[in-house]
């Protein structure tokens, strides 16, 4: 008999198998979730290495996913017909914690030890510990002529393997749970079938529950026919003929069968036609598929025909993602398939600007090469079309949010992303003008929500020629601001930019409005910002206080030497007797202020 090795888990592993059982006790359903999109993944790789070898389908074309339970035994089984695993791969996939996934779920945990936390995670093939007190997990891979049987025990820190002399397997992997007693009920097809239909219906691969179904069967109803014989009888012995058999009388029973019984669509969803399909199951989707826990706050579905076909569906999720730390950080968020054929997750780059990389999606297109790789798609025609398109799609699917009665789903994606749309100004010059009316900032007029420039622009006095605002580290710095109180006291609103981007992005733009006669964005902090509202008095005025003045500039000029550039005399001020100003070209000292904290 083949000898048994016995391993012990990576300590993290064990960590974790508290973590989940501990946390995910009331929502224990997710285990089938997990196992199936494991499965699912495993025969994505097998259909995408089948493209350039088919020998890897030699004997087992099908590519599916199939379920039974077995209520004596107290059993579930998953079974899968996808790339199985070789003996390294199940010591390396099921002992260790190798996902960087698993292992930010593990540091979320840690520091907000938050549960509800998981559904953004997926914590993946240990979540079979939430019902089962052994699995047993058996593989065989094309790479190796040989099944394995993986075993563990709940809670023992161990694993078994060997290699499994039933060598049934053609190619895949079979998963047998033995469910613990509180969890019996999950070797019930129903509650199988429930949980498929509720978790797993956007899975592109069929998942056939094996199932009883009461099915119709006519059959001879001896009572019936007895009744008819006897009446028939009677009627023949007043007649006094001598009597015949009656036709047998029939009756429909239902006898119950068991067989797999495919359980989802299986097609996917963006080769439907978009009217077929419903605002639930673009969100079902969406969450299914990017493993988010809230709806998206809007979608996209399009095909794009003509020289070039493909079609997409992009989302804009409710919320950021809890681990990005910054937005330059890849997402794996667009989904790329080849005629319906799983490619990668890794070509977001490629496909999105990095400023949009917050968009999710899939996208199919038919006149890529199956077997595509980085470079040809750097190369391709195609891709460029593509991503034209997706950031084209984007932009609108933002502007329709943006003009959504109400706001307030605009609001929530505008805390989110906003940043990344500020981003978008900077380097997206093909787009700029589109983004930034998409933009959002507080200002003197609108503290609490902010702003977009068209609204700003609505607001401004008739002569006003500029767009003026003051970069800052809060509202309450902006609005403290010296150079700030003469505008607001003459009713100017001024833009309070608050975050370290802001500066660059409005920078970038320059200019905002009509195309002719757009009005300049002016930093009220710099040099040589004139009132436009000032009339010739005022103006007069101005010029005689300078006069008047001009000894307490030439004092100032000699005290203060060499660290100022000049004293100038100025109108822009109200309360406060003199301000800091820097020169037109120069940095703003809020940027002098951010260029240090990033120089630390
Ligand atoms: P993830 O799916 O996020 O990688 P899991 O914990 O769910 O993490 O699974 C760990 C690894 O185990 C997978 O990456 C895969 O390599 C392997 N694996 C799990 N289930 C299967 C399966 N049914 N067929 C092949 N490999 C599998
Ligand atoms: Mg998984």
């Amino acid at each position: 008999p083949p000898t048994e090795e016995t391993f012990t888990y990576q300590a993290e592993v064990d960590r974790l198998m508290d973590i989940i059982v501990n946390s995910l006790y009331s929502n224990r359903e997710v285990f089938l979730r997990e196992l199936v999109s494991n499965a699912s993944d495993a025969l994505d790789k097998a259909r995408f290495l089948s493209v350039t070898d088919p020998s890897v389908l030699a004997g087992r074309e099908e590519l599916e996913i199939r379920i039974s339970a077995d209520k004596d035994k107290g059993t579930l089984t998953i079974e899968d017909s996808g790339i199985g695993m070789t003996r390294e791969q199940l010591l390396s996939n099921l002992g260790t914690i190798a996902r960087s996934g698993t292992r930010k779920f593990m540091e979320a945990m840690a520091s907000k030890g938050d549960s509800n936390l998981i559904g953004q995670f997926g914590v993946g093939f240990y979540s079979a510990f939430l019902v089962a007190d052994r699995v047993r997990v058996q593989s065989r891979s094309p790479e190796e002529p040989r099944q394995w049987v993986w075993e563990a025990v709940a809670g023992s820190h161990q694993y078994t393997l060997k290699e499994d002399t039933v060598a049934d397997l053609v190619r895949g992997t079979r998963i047998t749970l033995h469910l613990k007693e509180d969890a019996a009920e999950m070797a019930d097809p129903v509650r199988i079938t429930r949980l498929i239909k509720q978790y797993s219906q956007f899975i592109a691969f069929p998942i056939k529950v094996y199932s009883p179904k009461k099915e119709p069967r006519k059959v001879v109803d001896p009572e019936g026919t007895r009744r008819k014989q006897e009446a028939a009888d009677k009627k023949a012995a007043e007649k006094g003929e001598p009597s015949s058999p009656v036709e047998p009388v029939m009756k429909t029973e239902y006898e119950e069968v068991w067989d797999w019984r495919l359980e989802n669509e299986n097609k996917p969803i963006w080769t439907r036609s978009p009217k077929d399909v419903s605002e639930t199951a673009y969100n079902d989707f969406f969450k299914a598929t990017f493993g988010e826990f809230l709806d998206p706050l809007a979608h996209v579905h399009f095909n794009v025909e003509g020289t070039f076909e493909f079609s997409a569906i992009l989302y804009l999720p409710g919320m950021a993602p809890f681990e990005q730390q910054n937005m330059m950080q890849r997402s794996k968020s667009i989904k790329l398939y080849v005629k319906r054929v799983f490619i990668s997750d890794e070509f977001d780059e490629d496909l999105m600007p990095r400023y949009l990389s917050f968009v999710k999606g899939v996208v199919d297109s038919s006149d890529l090469p199956l077997n595509v790789s980085r470079e040809i798609l750097q190369e391709s025609r195609i891709v460029r079309v593509i991503r034209k398109q997706l950031v084209r799609r984007s932009i609108e699917m933002m502007e329709e949010l943006a003009a959504k009665e109400g706001g307030e789903d605009y609001k929530t994606f505008w805390e989110a992303f906003g940043r990344n749309i500020k981003y978008g100004v900077v380097e997206d010059t093909e787009n700029r003008e589109k983004l930034s009316k998409l933009l959002r900032f507080h200002s003197s007029q609108s503290e609490e929500n902010p702003t977009s420039l068209d609204e700003y622009i609505s607001r401004m006095k008739p002569k006003q020629k500029s767009i003026y605002y003051m970069a800052a580290d809060s509202v309450q710095a902006a609005r403290a601001a010296p150079f700030v109180e003469a505008l607001v006291a003459r009713g100017i609103e001024v833009l309070y930019l608050t975050e370290p981007i802001d500066e660059a992005c409005v920078t970038n733009l320059a200019k905002y409005g009509d195309k002719d006669t757009p009005y300049d964005l002016v930093d009220v902090s710099k040099e040589g910002v004139t009132l436009d509202e000032e009339g010739e008095e005022e103006k007069a005025a101005a010029e005689a206080a300078a006069k008047d003045m001009q000894p307490v500039v030439e004092f100032l000029k000699k005290a203060l030497g060499e660290r100022v550039e000049k004293v100038t005399v100025s109108t822009r001020l109200l309360d406060s007797p003199c301000a800091l100003v820097t020169s037109k070209f120069g940095w703003s000292a809020n940027m002098e202020r951010i260029m240090r904290s990033q120089a630390m």
